[in-house]
């Protein structure tokens, strides 16, 4: 964006990705930023104080009016999500997410903001195309027939519809990304919301600091994922904002790892071995997911490239340190 002094919305800005997004948005010397979240500001991730941080629901309208008005560039990353673990028993609070969604385009479109980015994910994509651990790659067009993860993934999907009608109907210009388990510091690894791999790194720094060398694993290990280091989502973010380009695209990693290779992964740089248990009764998610990243070469000239080696050392290293401080990160 070429304009420094755009009025910008960063909604969901307490939360993972938006805090670094408005960090980077910072870095690269925006100047108009208005930066929103449903907790307190105390319990944001990361805060900033030349910002505008306001503490609001975006599911109420008048709220998102209030968090729209005089923005001109809208990011749309509030969500109330989490892992597996969350998502498969909160489908009803997943869902309520719509509202969010809803009231930050009506309030567009009244505001005539220019560009509005939108925070789908790939549990968009329908569970018959992730029955194979051995997953060629999630395309664009996988997500139709619609049969996505429940609840969170039908809410994403119809929020990515909503915003190609408003495109198609109203000229609200969109951007849609399908983000693949994005993971870093300064995120939730405790509490119920986290993700495969904070909570393997939570893991892994209590059995080195505890010495108690058992992991537990859910499900068999074996199901596939690509995880996309937060640099990368952040990096495909602001691309995908500069180009043209409005259908749903995949950012993600296309790294494709077993749940049991990211242990191995992130035991490499602990140094430990860990004995597993396999819990074969928790929640698992598809059996297979990739992303598939012929689209985004094509539009972006650009890729996610991070490996998980070095992702994950960063991650981890940022969990031990907290859990050797006492600390805790968890959203409820
Ligand atoms: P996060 O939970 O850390 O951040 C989401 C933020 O939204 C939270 O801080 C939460 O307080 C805020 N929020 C929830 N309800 C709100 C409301 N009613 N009003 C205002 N704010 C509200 O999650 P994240 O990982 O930063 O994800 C950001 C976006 O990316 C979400 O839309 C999520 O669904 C999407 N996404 C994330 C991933 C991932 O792996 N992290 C993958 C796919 C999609």
């Amino acid at each position: 964006m070429a304009d420094k002094n755009a009025p910008i919305l960063v909604a969901g800005a307490g939360g993972f990705i938006g805090g670094w997004l408005v960090k980077d948005l910072l870095a690269k010397g925006h100047t108009n930023i208005r930066a929103v979240d449903i907790k307190p500001i105390e319990q944001w991730y990361q805060s900033f104080p030349q910002v505008e941080n306001l503490t609001l629901d975006l599911k109420i309208a008048d709220a998102a009016a209030t968090a729209v008005h005089g923005t001109k560039i809208v990011y749309n990353l509030a969500a109330d999500m989490g892992g597996m673990g969350f998502i498969e028993s909160n489908k009803a609070l997943c869902m309520l997410s719509v509202l969010i969604n809803t009231n930050l385009l009506l309030s567009s479109r009244e505001n005539k903001v220019e560009k509005y980015f939108y925070a789908s994910s790939a549990c968009v994509y329908s569970h018959i195309k992730q029955l194979d651990t051995n997953n060629p790659g999630l395309i664009e067009e996988d997500a139709y027939p619609a049969m996505p993860e429940d609840g969170y993934g039908w809410e994403k999907l119809f929020s990515e519809r909503m915003c190609r009608h408003f495109f198609e109907d109203f000229g609200l210009s969109v951007r849609i990304a399908r983000f693949h388990n994005v993971y870093g510091p300064i995120g939730t690894y405790d509490g119920g919301r986290e993700k495969a791999p904070a909570a393997i790194s939570r893991k892994l720094a209590a059995a080195v600091l505890s010495g108690n060398h058992t992991i537990d694993i859910w499900g068999d290990g074996e199901q596939t994922r690509s995880f996309t280091y937060i640099d990368d989502t952040i990096e495909g973010i602001h691309r995908l904002m500069e180009s043209d380009f409005t259908d749903p695209i995949n950012l993600g990693s296309d790294e494709m790892v077993s749940i049991n290779q990211l242990v191995d992964t992130v035991e490499k740089i602990a140094n430990v071995k860990l004995e597993r248990n396999y819990n074969l009764d928790a929640p698992k998610g598809v059996r297979g997911r990739n992303s598939e990243n012929t689209l985004i070469k094509k539009v972006l000239g650009w890729a996610p490239s991070i490996s998980l080696e070095t992702g994950m050392e960063k991650t981890f290293k940022w969990v031990l340190a907290e859990l050797k401080e006492g600390k805790q990160r968890s959203w409820n």
